[in-house]
């Protein structure tokens, strides 16, 4: 396949085998609601989902909406969140995210990504994970494993997450988008790992061009 840009077709067909191989792949960050998911994802920045799914069920019960997350104490919240790395930031933008939804949104989360991107904290990918994920409106979220795999398996050149973003979205139907996260951010996880590709374990491998793959097992 070389260099050959790689189709739709193609794309579709791989992807229909990772998801066959993943059946499992789903938003491993515990919610049950929008507001829930919101927050988690906020926190899930530089942070493993299991450690995010330690502290949300207290955080959770403490601030269930918005509202009472609006009026809440940093220093509290700090505490709590302390273990996700990055507290200061992401306690602060937890407040001003609830603030601004109480304010401006009626205290409930915006289902359009140019409002959700406006919120303290929120980039696309966070607003992606909430599209998809709360609302089920597509959105392909772009993190560490889907944009290297991504890029190993000829899908995009760019290392740029909304570049990437864009030629994902581009390439896969719009209805795979989220799903597609899923399955790949799996994948990145349990055998096209940054250090070392299991290829020989991947099912995958006759379909896949290994761009720029280093190590493999
Ligand atoms: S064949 Fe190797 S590089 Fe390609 S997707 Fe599978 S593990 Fe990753």
């Amino acid at each position: 396949m070389g260099q050959t840009r790689i189709s739709t077709v193609h794309a579709v067909e791989t992807l229909d085998l990772l998801e066959a191989t993943y059946t499992g792949a789903h938003c491993a960050l515990v919610h049950d609601n929008p507001w829930q998911l919101l927050v988690a994802t906020i926190l899930s920045a530089q942070c493993t989902d299991k450690r995010v799914n330690q502290v949300t069920p207290e955080l959770f019960r403490r601030y269930p909406d918005p509202q009472s997350m609006a009026t809440a104490n940093q220093t509290e919240i700090e505490s709590l969140v302390r273990s996700t790395g990055f507290f200061r930031n992401k306690s602060k933008n937890l407040i001003g995210c609830a603030m601004e939804l109480v304010r401006c949104h009626d205290s409930n989360v915006p289902e359009k990504m140019s409002t959700l991107v406006s919120l303290p904290g929120v980039g696309r990918k966070t607003a992606n994970v909430i599209l998809g994920n709360a609302f089920g409106i597509p959105g392909m979220v772009v993190d560490t494993h889907v944009g290297r795999i991504a890029r190993r398996l000829g899908w995009t050149k760019a290392k740029d997450a909304e570049k990437i973003e864009r030629d994902l979205c581009a390439l896969l139907p719009a209805e795979r988008w989220t799903q597609a996260a899923h399955v790949l951010i799996f994948h990145g996880r349990q055998c096209c790992q940054a250090q070392t590709a299991w290829c020989s374990a991947c099912s995958v491998i006759g379909r896949c061009p290994q761009i720029g793959v280093g190590r493999q097992k």
